[in-house]
């Protein structure tokens, strides 16, 4: 099928290129010149395992291409795809402008039937918008009786698993109309997804509002769960007791299960925390408060400041002089984005307490340097020390801080980093270790919720 993906981001690019690696003719467009040149150049803009060689493979077959051209990428696909950004505005709604310009795009320059497909996480309601927005151009060409259907086939992706939970999705939800339009692109969408389905239905057919809905659904409840688990994480601090035998004790009951109850630093990210807000600003519209997300986001908020705390109470309010090194700087591991990421408010928090850091993640080092010139003044730049290796940042620091729980720091050589510490310390974000394993190591370890008393 011929398709156009609106948007070469994470979710544009890795839906670009699993659409073309089933066969499809994909062409991709974005709006930033530097992306589409650094692909078609053989370049990737993100780390995300496995993407690279779907692209160069798919690209060299002629069914993956990159354009910033609208006309074209109009023309080309019969399924356009918007998967542009919808940050949160200031007052927390999603941003819809780029979505609302991709239609006004479409109306512009479509000459027959489309569907458009709303990818981008939008609000309940967004579909009719960008109807309204494709037929406003229409009508300013005289051809408001071109048909077209929007449909809602929003994204599960997971940045750092991206081309593997597309090709292998637990379900695929599709919201349509029962317009003949909309029972058109519904037959088109079935086709499309057809691959997926070979073993069983995996697609959820619903109206688009609900469909809409389902998104943010999903997103809230998995803060929900990491917010319940840190809030709980932070009393079994007091408390004395391992919020990680508490983990296994309530997973091990299927109305709960083991996923997302892991306590750590708070959640980041580009979705958490904006569609979190937004679904909460959507409530305010209808004068309904949100009361539970309400709370996740303030936990979160909290949570956030977790690790600057613990290093204050073990090192004092004033870190002058003291360097501190840092292990994972990405929101979560397998991925560059820093967007949200909870290592952002432990640096600001530790250099204006005027210490240093040294720090290493193994693959966003170059945007965290970006994003930090956004955080922090030129002068409290200069004292965070990029290490090209994780044992490197640790010379001459008072402790170590792991803040993302990337593979590579799973099992460290313990007895270089007590060798290379000032102090045997270790104050852990994302609970890798066990407490009685490092105290037989002679390291004084903090983890989240973890001060059992013995
Ligand atoms: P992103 O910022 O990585 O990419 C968005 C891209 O759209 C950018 O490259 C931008 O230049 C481009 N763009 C903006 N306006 C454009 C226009 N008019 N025409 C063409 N291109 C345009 O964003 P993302 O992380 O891929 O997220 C996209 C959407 O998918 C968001 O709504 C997000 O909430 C949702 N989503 C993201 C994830 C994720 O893990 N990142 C997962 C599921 C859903």
């Amino acid at each position: 099928m011929k398709i156009t993906i609106i948007g070469t981001g994470y979710v544009g690019l890795v839906t670009g290129a699993c659409l073309a690696e089933l066969g499809n003719d994909v062409f991709c467009l974005d709006v930033d010149q530097r992306k589409i040149d650094l692909l078609n150049n053989g370049g990737i803009p993100i780390h995300e395992p496995g993407l690279e060689e779907v692209v160069a493979r798919n690209r060299a077959s002629g069914r993956l291409q990159f354009s910033t051209d609208v006309a074209a990428s109009v023309a080309h696909g019969q399924l356009q795809f918007i998967a542009v950004g919808t940050p949160p505005d200031e007052d927390g709604s999603a941003d819809l402008q780029y979505v609302l310009a991709a239609a006004r795009n479409i109306g512009r320059h479509m000459d027959g039937y489309k569907v458009i497909v709303d990818k981008s996480t939008v609000p309940v309601g967004t579909a009719d918008r960008v109807a309204a927005a494709v037929r406003e151009e229409l009508r300013a060409r005289g051809e408001e009786s071109m048909e077209f259907a929007v449909v809602s086939n929003p994204e599960f992706l997971k940045e750092g698993a991206a081309v593997d939970d597309f090709m292998r999705p637990d379900r695929i939800v599709i919201g349509h109309d029962d317009s003949p339009a909309g029972q058109r692109a519904r037959d088109l969408m079935k086709l499309l997804y057809a691959p997926f389905n070979r073993n069983h239905e995996r697609v959820y057919w619903m109206d688009v509002r609900s469909a809409e809905f389902t998104k943010y659904a999903a997103n809230a409840m998995l803060a929900t769960r990491i917010s319940f688990m840190n809030e709980l994480a932070n009393l079994a601090d007091q408390v004395g007791a391992d919020i990680e035998a508490v983990r296994h004790g309530i997973g091990s009951d299927p109305r709960i299960g083991h996923s997302f109850l892991y306590a750590g630093a708070g959640y980041g990210g580009s979705c958490f925390p904006k569609d979190v807000q937004a679904l909460e600003r959507t409530a305010r519209q209808y004068d309904q408060e949100l009361l539970i997300l309400r709370a996740v986001e303030a936990v979160n908020d909290r949570q956030k400041q977790v690790l600057g705390r613990k290093v204050v109470q073990r090192f004092g309010d004033d870190l002058t002089g003291m360097t501190f090194a840092v292990w994972g700087l990405a929101f979560k591991p397998n991925t560059d984005d820093m967007r949200e990421a909870p290592s952002r408010v432990l640096l600001k928090e530790l250099i204006e307490r005027g210490a240093s850091v040294a720090v290493h993640d193994p693959v966003a080092m170059e945007e965290a340097q970006r994003v930090l010139a956004l955080d922090l003044s030129e002068a409290q730049l200069a004292r965070v020390d990029f290490k090209k290796t994780p044992m490197e940042a640790l010379d001459g620091a008072e402790a170590l801080v792991i803040v993302t729980e990337w593979k590579a720091f799973r099992s460290p050589d313990f007895e270089q980093i007590k060798a290379r510490l000032k102090h045997p310390v270790i104050i852990d974000g994302r609970n890798l270790f066990e407490p009685p394993l490092m105290t037989g190591l002679g390291i004084e370890y903090h983890g989240i919720g973890r001060s059992v008393l013995t």
